[in-house]
């Protein structure tokens, strides 16, 4: 079985995201980037896949800047067999990237695609579902559990009111939420080894895909600052001062 893995490069998620000055989007310069960490758990669940015998080439793609690579080399590093990357420095929306990925899927052809549910930098969580769309597939999204069989894919889904348990056709998109696994660590032996798996460079055009923004960005502004809080002494302190001061008792 052939697994796809779309990895995002993002703002790593420790870091203190900043407003730039002329409010028209968020600071990358000198800040640390990574695999987005829902992608990070795509990558773990093909790779287990792959150690139990179910998967037999995993397929890491990232879509970006030309330091997309080192978030596609992380996941080589993880046990990915080998990358795709489609180097442009355009800004790309989620629509942009289903587009993309899906004419990926034509020329390669997996059985399933692992998609996070979410990059922590835009919040979308449309990729997945769009992919499916654009490419007729089955979809199965916020997956905190996966089994394969012979041709479907049985899939834990989180969902409001609990777990909901669907079985879709392979081939399919999976969107993966976090408490699916665990993602390891690449050991030091394992990053010198993904220096040698290829990774195959594309461009939007060569696989004639119209990456156009649909939306303008009119402001990016940061959150409104939170008040500091007060330490009350005892609890009659707190409902007073809940009852006259804020007034919600
Ligand atoms: P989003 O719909 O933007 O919240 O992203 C959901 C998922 O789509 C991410 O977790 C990734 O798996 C995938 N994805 C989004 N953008 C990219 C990209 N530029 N390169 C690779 N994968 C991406």
């Amino acid at each position: 079985m052939k697994l796809m893995i779309p990895v995002k490069r993002v703002i790593d998620y420790n870091v203190k995201v900043r407003v730039k000055s002329d409010e028209t989007g968020v600071e990358t310069a000198n800040v640390k980037m990574s695999m987005n960490p829902f992608d990070e758990i795509s990558v773990e669940e093909a790779v287990r896949m792959k150690e139990a015998g179910s998967a037999d080439d995993v397929i890491a793609v990232s879509l970006g800047v030309a330091q997309c690579q080192e978030t596609i080399r992380t996941a080589l590093a993880m046990g990915a067999d080998r990358g795709i990357h489609v180097n442009t420095d355009a800004e790309l929306e989620p629509l942009a990237v289903a587009k993309l990925l899906k004419a990926l899927v034509e020329k390669e052809s997996p059985d399933l695609v692992i998609v996070g549910k979410q990059a922590i930098d835009d919040d979308s969580n449309q990729t997945g579902q769009m992919l499916a769309a654009l490419l007729g597939w089955s979809q199965a999204t916020f997956v905190s559990e996966l089994e394969i069989g012979d041709g479907v894919a049985t899939a834990t889904r989180e969902i409001d009111g609990g777990l909901e348990t669907i079985e879709v056709n392979l081939p399919a998109v999976v969107t993966v939420d976090l408490r699916l696994n665990e993602p390891r660590y690449a050991s030091l032996p394992n990053i010198m080894k993904a220096k040698k798996k290829p990774i195959e460079e594309m461009s939007p055009d060569a696989l004639g895909v119209d990456i156009a923004p649909r939306m303008e960005t009119l402001k990016v502004e940061e959150p409104a600052q939170r008040q500091a809080g007060v330490i009350v002494e005892t609890t009659a302190e707190l409902v007073d001062k809940l009852k006259n001061e804020a007034r919600v008792i």
